[in-house]
């Protein structure tokens, strides 16, 4: 990772000190990251005597979070829009995580840019929205924005590169989000990462409770869902692009939810003829699509061509509408071979 800029943590610094109202926003569909991140920023500007903060997460984040999320001050701004519309316009400062550009908070992104408050970004996605914000901590040579966060957070002198001097659910918190953008550290490792990992851990972070909170509670029909979708719904297209597709009528049927399925979109990169995975959903009207590539190939630029999204080079997500990109359901496996097809045809061809 390059060095943060000392004149971006003087200039949060200052911000932290002279605003006493925070709202900390995250993306749509709030993964470990986002929730981890919200989760060790509120920790720590609240352990500041007179600063009130609030999380709010566009949409309710999933169960399989609920170990970081229940019992703190996180507003699901689906369920009371009103009250995240107020927040948003009365704060004195806006902090964005774990998403680079406000229409990843879909319905509030015109609330964030409408907003007085003064904004900040912290985030390690490509192509950030950096006239957004007055301040901008972008890296995409990070694991997470938890290990950006970390970074920042060390950085600020109050800490003073003291990791013991961030509250400890701060500590527990950055390190589940690393841990689950890290697919517990399968991809987007860099020596930081390990570092960050090392010092948390010789701070006393209880990782054996993270793990047991992340990978060993599923409910049985997590792993019926997945023996299912690994064995009838998975299609190997021509140039060795997996496709899984789930519809509403299977999730019922099992009975499983959103963030009980995260993960599965890896699995099919295990086998050797694999180069990407595409995991597509179907969800209230819209077919969601998770991207996962291996070296060599681009999930982002698969995802921002044919699927209106992007992320990271080797993991990415986007979306297929109805009516605009299909007629109807039935059309998403078409829609998401005809993509494929075309993107490796620019690409040079299956073989490349
Ligand atoms: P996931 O497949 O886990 O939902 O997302 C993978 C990565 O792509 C994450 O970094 C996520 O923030 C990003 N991502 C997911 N959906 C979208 C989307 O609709 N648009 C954009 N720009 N990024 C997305
Ligand atoms: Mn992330």
């Amino acid at each position: 990772m390059r060095s943060i800029d000392a004149n971006d943590i003087s200039a949060l610094a200052g911000l932290l000190q002279s605003c006493s109202d925070f709202v900390i926003v995250i993306h749509t569909h709030p993964d470990g990251d986002a929730v981890g991140s919200g989760c060790a920023l509120q920790e720590f500007i609240a352990s500041v005597p007179g600063k009130k903060v609030r999380v709010i997460t566009p949409d309710a984040p999933p169960f399989t979070l609920d170990f970081l999320c229940e019992g703190r001050d996180f507003l699901d701004a689906s369920a009371k829009p009103a009250e995240a519309a107020a927040l948003i316009a009365g704060c004195d400062a806006l902090i964005c995580l774990d998403f680079n550009a406000f229409r990843r908070t879909e319905g509030l992104a015109p609330l964030l840019a409408a907003s007085p408050a003064r904004k900040v970004l912290i985030d390690h996605h490509l192509n950030p929205e950096r006239d957004a914000f007055e301040l901008c901590f972008s890296c995409t040579e990070v694991s997470s924005a938890c290990e950006l966060l970390y970074e920042v957070l060390k950085a600020l002198p109050q800490v003073g590169g003291d990791v013991c001097k961030l509250p400890p659910f701060s500590r527990y918190a950055l390190m589940t989000g690393m841990t689950t953008d890290t697919n517990n550290f399968a991809n987007s490792v860099y020596p930081g990462t390990l570092r960050m990992a090392g010092e948390l851990l010789q701070a006393g972070v209880d990782r054996d409770d993270i793990l047991d909170r992340l990978y060993r509670q599923d409910r049985p029909q997590k792993l019926h869902a997945f023996a299912d979708l690994l064995g009838s719904h998975l299609e190997i297209l021509p140039g060795g692009i997996a496709c899984i597709y789930m519809s509403e009528a299977m999730k019922a049927a099992y009975g499983i939810s959103e963030g009980e399925t995260e993960g599965l979109v890896n699995i099919p990169l295990s086998l050797a003829e694999v180069r990407m995975s595409i995991f597509a959903r179907e969800e209230n009207g819209v077919i969601r699509v998770s991207l996962r590539s291996k070296p060599g190939l681009s999930a982002n630029e698969l995802a921002a061509r044919f699927f209106h999204g992007g992320g990271h080079t080797l993991a990415s997500g986007g979306k297929i509408f109805i009516p605009d990109d299909i007629s109807s359901e039935s059309g998403a496996r078409d829609y998401i071979a005809a993509a494929a097809a075309r993107f490796l045809q620019d690409e040079g061809g299956p073989e490349k």
